[in-house]
């Protein structure tokens, strides 16, 4: 059986990551939703180096008609984009460029 791995990044109980940076919604939620930071091809590697972020629904899911603030949204935004940059930066803080790359074989950065 394979297990999870942890995110990464420490978030506070309740805390959307984009609501909590945003600071246009309730910053805490009682429902979140593990979002994989590089998803497609890289979301086994995601899951495996803990690159997990926590998200509400609002911010998550992109079936709900107009909800273009989803990170999953088919409307394009640069939500997705700011937080895989904003990922590779703090875990540059405490690895190198190439071991990110090595990772997940490209740079957002
Ligand atoms: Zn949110
Ligand atoms: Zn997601």
């Amino acid at each position: 059986m394979k297990k999870r791995a942890r995110s990464i990044f420490p978030q506070a109980d309740g805390e959307c990551f984009l609501c909590a940076r945003l600071e246009r919604y309730p910053r805490y939620h009682k429902h979140l939703e593990a979002h994989h930071i590089y998803y497609g091809c890289n979301h086994s590697q995601s899951d495996r180096y803990g690159f997990l972020i926590n998200l509400c629904a609002h911010h998550h899911r992109g079936d709900q008609m107009g909800n273009k603030d989803a990170v999953h949204s088919e409307d394009k935004n640069d939500y997705g984009d700011y937080i895989k940059r904003w990922a590779q930066a703090e875990y540059e803080k405490t690895h190198t460029r190439e071991e990110f790359m090595e990772i997940f074989g490209r740079s957002w950065l």
